[in-house]
């Protein structure tokens, strides 16, 4: 295969460039993609940069539970058919998503946006706590799942909202330990997430 020299043009530079600092494409990967693009019909290219830039101008963050959404609140947080008494807290948007697959949980969710990390030097103030803590002051929540990764730094996070919810009367679970250590929630079966949810045991 030709190997182009990324920089015989500007344009295709760049190209290559910015898709080289999206996660997993490496610099070969980066200019496949880019001459693929330039050899693609203009329509598509110009569906995909649109697309691009439309997830970045309509989606915002759920100003309840700080998922991805389009609408204010999230139809997660409006669905009345939600069970309210219950919380589930993850790190990410895409774990709220691997949760939803599973069909097995009903209530509502957090997203942290991270999890507390102190070699990378997260603290709780760089995550979505504050917002946790606010939120359950004025809410009938009764029971709050932590559904952290069970790498480390979930498991350091879980340890330390057990600890700041605790006092407030709630109890607190943790799912299962059918998760092995070091599993992020995203990539888990629903088998196994949805067996996770159920065996979910008091922290
Ligand atoms: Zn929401």
């Amino acid at each position: 295969m030709t190997q182009y020299p990324a920089s015989n043009d500007g344009a295709i530079s760049k190209l290559v460039q910015e898709l080289n600092r999206l996660p997993g494409i490496g610099p070969k990967s980066a200019q496949r993609l880019a001459y693929y693009l330039l050899r693609a019909p203009e329509e598509q290219a110009r569906q995909l940069a649109e697309a691009i830039v439309s997830v970045k101008q309509q989606i915002k963050l759920c100003p309840v539970c700080f998922n991805v959404t389009e609408a204010e609140p999230c139809s997660i947080c409006r669905n009345e058919e939600r069970d309210r008494s219950r919380l589930c807290i993850v790190e990410q948007p895409q774990d709220v998503l691997a949760l939803e697959h599973t069909r097995a949980y009903r209530g509502l969710y957090h997203v942290l946006h991270g999890a507390i990390s102190p070699t990378e030097g997260v603290t709780p103030d760089d995550i979505k706590v504050r917002e946790l803590i606010e939120r359950l002051k004025s809410s009938t929540v009764s029971e709050i799942i932590l559904a952290t990764n069970t790498n480390l730094e979930g498991e350091q996070t879980a340890l330390f909202l057990k600890q700041l919810i605790s006092p407030l009367g709630i109890k607190v679970t943790r799912l299962a330990r059918g998760l092995p250590f070091g599993t992020e929630l995203e990539y888990a079966d629903d088998v196994t997430l949805s067996r996770a949810i159920e065996g979910r045991q008091e922290l």
